[in-house]
């Protein structure tokens, strides 16, 4: 089992973590069960919600219906730990497109040229990836245990030891609460994890919680693309918003024949959850187009709010007295604003850096340097968004980035990000680091994002959405 930094107790052998409970059986849980598999004697996954047969939306996912995006680099973390998983997406339809080649993509105030292509991201509906990751891990570990209808309500054990989770299954008779012992329990129950609470009731000073929210609202709407006028020579939009100009879209096609359409406005001006009021939301965007094939698209849902888009990062990396036996990835570890299309890649990136951990350390390896390698692997996403958000209006919170120097830093990046839409060389350096593909750094770092950003003046890009070539 994974034991807190310099206990004595003798270590146990690598492949021998003994029981591991995973609390919450969404993307963040299976990547874990998935990557613990090969190094534990069973492993039990506990998810309060039943498992749909299908691909649809679940009660205890509420972002299920909002448009997701993966990322380049969850691609291909996805690839090292489920190479099956990218060839049943394509299977299945999910669309797959560069960036900025396919998009019609707005920053800065202007169009971004799309000369040059990126490799891709995926645009699958989030019912569709999570039931593919779901397909594929249970069918390589079919000894993995899923025990769904089954809501955790709080850690067994003690201030120095986890030894296993309380759960009620639904169904059961009022009020029984059932135990299960684990070597190992990890959480991945995502944004609204109870971790703090629970820690609390063993007597564990909870770890400090770092916040940045700028209050940003969402609506979703899924229209059909099979009875509706194409798109302009794009496949779909992403409009950015920014401190200047607070409205966003992002406009992606998904399986199905359907394009999955979000609109975020900030906490004073959320889009309409009425279909009428929603297309109107998007007459104001800094771009006609979008709003133009919204108003001729058939919808195939009603939207759907969402608000709950804090930056939202625990620090139980730094704790010196968190129990042994525990761990905690995904959402529940470090939840993103979903504007930046992080949290699935995050996730799977969590994934990997414990596999390697494991591989690396083998029996040397304790909790907390395991719980350092998965939060250091989600260092680079809070990074791009919380100095992407801090200087959005209205933007709180004790992780807010506001000293002198981030205002210099801030200075800097608007400047990077205004030569984004004409400047192939900054625009490549950006998506890279937007992408998890470079860290925020090399933004400073690159002499040639540096000469550009500092000393050319920007390329102004034309009014009409541009061509490919
Ligand atoms: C509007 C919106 C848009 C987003 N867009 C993107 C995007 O474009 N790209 C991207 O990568 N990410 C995006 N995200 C983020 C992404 O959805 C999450 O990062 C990802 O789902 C995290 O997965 P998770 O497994 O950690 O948590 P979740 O997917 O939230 O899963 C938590 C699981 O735990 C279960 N659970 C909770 N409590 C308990 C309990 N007590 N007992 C048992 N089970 C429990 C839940 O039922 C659920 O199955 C978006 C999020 C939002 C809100």
């Amino acid at each position: 089992m994974l034991r807190r930094n310099g206990q004595s107790r003798a270590p146990a052998p690598t492949r021998s973590l003994g029981h591991v409970a995973v609390l919450g059986g969404s993307v963040a849980g299976l990547l874990t069960a998935h990557a613990l598999a090969g190094h534990a004697e069973r492993v039990t996954v506990l998810e309060r919600d039943h498992y749909p047969d299908t691909p649809v939306a679940r009660g205890g996912v509420p972002q299920s219906p909002h448009t997701h995006v993966l990322l380049t680099s969850g691609i291909r973390a996805l690839d090292e730990l489920l190479p099956e998983l990218s060839p049943s997406l394509r299977r299945e339809g999910a669309p797959s497109l560069s960036v900025p080649a396919d998009l019609g993509v707005w920053q800065a105030g202007q169009w971004v040229s799309r000369q040059h292509h990126s490799e891709p991201v995926v645009t699958a509906s989030r019912p569709l990836l999570e039931h593919l990751i779901r397909r594929c891990v249970l069918q390589r570990h079919p000894r993995i245990d899923v025990r769904t209808s089954a809501r955790v309500t709080g850690l067994l054990g003690d201030s120095e030891h986890v030894a296993g989770v309380a759960f009620r299954e639904r169904g059961s008779e009022r009020g029984e609460q059932r135990e299960l012992d684990a070597d190992l329990v990890v959480d991945a129950t995502g944004r609204t994890s109870r971790t703090p609470e629970w820690l609390d009731a063993l007597g564990v000073t909870v770890p400090q919680e770092e916040v940045l929210a700028t209050g940003r609202a969402y609506a979703t709407c899924s229209f059909r693309t099979d009875s509706s006028e194409p798109l302009d020579r794009v496949s779909g939009f992403y409009l950015v918003p920014d401190a200047t100009q607070p409205l966003g879209a992002i406009m992606l096609p998904a399986e199905g024949d359907r394009m999955m359409v979000t609109l975020s406005g900030p906490r004073a001006n959320p889009p309409p959850t009425d279909p009428d009021g929603f297309v109107e939301f998007a007459r104001a965007l800094p771009h006609p187009e979008p709003h133009r094939w919204l108003r001729q698209a058939e919808p195939l849902t009603r939207p759907v709010g969402y608000r709950h888009t804090a930056n939202r990062r625990r620090r139980y990396d730094r704790a010196s007295g968190l129990p042994s036996g525990f761990l905690v990835v995904g959402d529940a570890l470090c939840a993103f604003n979903p504007v930046y299309g992080q949290g699935i890649s995050v996730a799977a990136m969590n994934a990997v850096a414990l596999s390697r951990q494991l591989a690396a350390s083998g029996n040397r390896l304790t909790t907390r340097r395991a719980q350092r390698a998965v939060l250091a692997s989600a260092r680079g996403a809070w990074d791009v968004a919380t100095g992407a958000d801090s200087p959005m209006p209205g933007a709180e919170g004790n992780a807010l980035r506001d000293g002198p120097a981030d205002r210099v830093l801030d200075r800097y990046l608007e400047r990077v990000r205004e030569r984004v839409p004409g400047d192939p060389v900054v625009c490549r350096a950006f998506r890279d680091v937007l992408f998890l593909l470079a860290p925020p750094s090399s933004l400073l770092t690159s002499r040639r994002v540096l000469r550009r950003a500092l000393f050319r003046p920007t390329t102004p890009t034309p009014d009409e959405l541009p061509t490919r070539d």
